[in-house]
């Protein structure tokens, strides 16, 4: 059984908590490794270690520090299989899933790549006579990032790329629950030739995360996860005085018009909810069906739920795998039952199904439900599971004013062939991320990956522009120089 080690210093070490978690195949229920527990000591450890890599790393020009970018974009597109096929054991997804997370990674690194025009300043002569003012931007020092269970791979990428190469030091530290994957990948990174301390990891939970939001050296965190922990996350990182972007949960809606081409978008609304299990912040949880459209589109998403396969990730024929752990099933369960009980009627029930060869595994089938009550737990609460919770409304205007009365405000998403009624949406949905005929609206990595309401908490996005602006700080500079002070010609 492997236990995972951290990554400080460019030497691999044990954590100094010597309590383990046992990481587990949520497919087939077998025991993956053991993570450290975590515990403050390594976050200083770590954190001394990138903040004394930084002083030197910061000078190194822009150019030379993306070269070891170009390297890593390299050997993750070199390992995709092996890392594809770690990803799903540790987090249930298809193998078709992993590989497409591993492109939106090489993505981001690629974009990262720009850092020498992206980072420039600003320059202005003669402000007054013989005066010249600019802006450069620098970096913070010491970057982190505390990522989710759900993106074992892209999410660390969506933020360490922008931080190493505008010159800061970076702690990555993975999800308990799926760390093996990260450390794989930084195990391959050690060829990349990074200076030792400017890449960590760091393994462990809650008290490994507190220690990053308290450590002095420490100034940028970006976190993903659930809306409870974001909101944590960021109130007690900015007490401490960190820049924090912290992006949380999500309850999605996808509104479908009755003009929506049949078809296609059937496909692509089953491709959103059932897509790594209903585990991504950008799936589609309510379809809300306008007028027409329940007639043309219920039926279709029925039969587009039942004939999706459900099993082992790692299996050719699977479309969808399991779910992260057996409390996720249980508690995915409840929210199904909770709705049945409250008067929903389920149309496709995807409980109490195994998969053949995986009887430990944590399978949900797709299921779907429809006319949820609003006080289920259904309606309002993210499930973070493959159930397609059907709406039906008049107009498009009640289904906007469905969206803009949650809580959240990830993504939202409309299906028509109408200009006008895209216009609409476009401009009076309350959501970050919006797709038109598009399902799971992932903006690619030279736009920000937005979030609105209690889906993010801070002012800078990751990726692109954004991320560049995060991780540096601008210092502006008033200059002038008297010829008779220096003319020496
Ligand atoms: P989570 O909040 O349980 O955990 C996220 C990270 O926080 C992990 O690294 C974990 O170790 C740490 N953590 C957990 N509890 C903590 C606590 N009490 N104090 C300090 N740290 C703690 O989230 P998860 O279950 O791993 O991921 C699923 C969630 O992430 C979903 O809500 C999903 O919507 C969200 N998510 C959001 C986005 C986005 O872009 N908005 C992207 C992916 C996932």
């Amino acid at each position: 059984m492997k236990t995972l080690k951290n990554y400080i210093n460019g030497v691999w070490v044990d954590s100094r908590s010597r309590a383990y978690l046992d990481v587990v195949d949520p497919g087939s229920g077998e025991m993956l490794s053991r993570v450290p527990a975590g515990c403050a000591e390594d976050i200083h450890d770590a954190a001394a270690a990138a903040d004394a890599a930084q002083r030197a790393w910061r000078n190194v020009p822009p150019e030379q520090r993306i070269q070891h970018l170009f390297t890593m974009k390299r050997i993750l597109e070199e390992h995709a299989d092996e890392i594809a096929a770690l990803c799903t054991q540790e987090s249930g997804k298809t193998r078709a899933e992993s590989k497409a997370e591993i492109v939106r990674a090489v993505e981001n690194i690629e974009v990262a790549c720009g850092i020498p025009m992206l980072m420039q300043g600003e320059f202005s002569e003669d402000v007054a006579q013989g005066v010249d003012e600019f802006v450069i931007r620098q970096p913070l020092g010491v970057g982190a990032c505390i990522a989710p269970f759900n993106f074992p791979v892209m999410i660390s990428f969506w933020f360490f790329p922008y931080a190493v190469a505008t010159g800061n030091a970076y702690i990555v530290k993975p999800s308990e629950k799926v760390p093996g994957t990260m450390t794989r990948i930084v195990e391959l990174f050690e060829t990349a030739g990074l200076p030792k301390g400017v890449l960590n990891l760091v393994h462990g939970g809650k008290e490994t995360v507190d220690a990053i939001l308290t450590h002095d050296a420490i100034k940028a965190i970006s976190f993903v996860g659930s809306t409870k922990v974001a909101r944590y996350v960021y109130s007690k990182g900015t007490e401490h005085g960190k820049r924090v972007q912290a992006q949380g949960g999500a309850k999605n809606a996808l509104v479908v018009m009755p003009d929506a081409d049949v078809e296609t978008t059937t496909r692509i609304i089953a491709d959103s909810v059932y897509g790594c299990a209903g585990q991504r912040c950008l799936a589609a949880s309510t379809i809300i069906l306008v007028g027409g459209a329940k007639e043309v589109f219920r039926d279709r998403l029925v039969e587009a739920a039942r004939k999706r396969t459900t099993c082992y990730g790692l299996d050719a024929s699977a479309q969808m795998g399991a779910v992260i752990t057996r409390e996720s099933c249980t508690r995915i369960e409840a929210i199904i039952e909770d709705a049945g009980r409250k008067g929903a009627t389920i149309l496709v029930d995807g409980r109490a199904k195994a998969v053949p060869g995986h009887a430990k595994g944590n399978f949900i089938f797709p299921t779907v439900i429809e006319n949820v009550p609003p006080d289920a737990d259904a309606a309002t609460t993210e499930i973070f599971g493959p159930v397609m919770n059907l709406m039906y409304v008049a107009t498009l205007a009640e289904a906007i004013a469905v969206i803009n009365g949650g809580r959240y405000g990830n993504a939202a998403c409309l299906f028509t062939r109408n200009g006008s009624a895209a216009r609409t949406f476009r401009h009076d949905a309350l959501a970050g991320n919006i797709g038109v005929n598009i399902g799971v609206p992932a903006p690619m990595a030279f736009f920000p990956f937005s979030g609105w309401k209690e889906s993010f908490f801070g002012d800078l996005h990751g990726q692109a522009k954004h991320a560049v602006e995060f991780f540096t700080q601008t210092k502006v500079v008033v200059e002038r120089w008297y010829d008779e002070w220096t003319r020496t010609f």
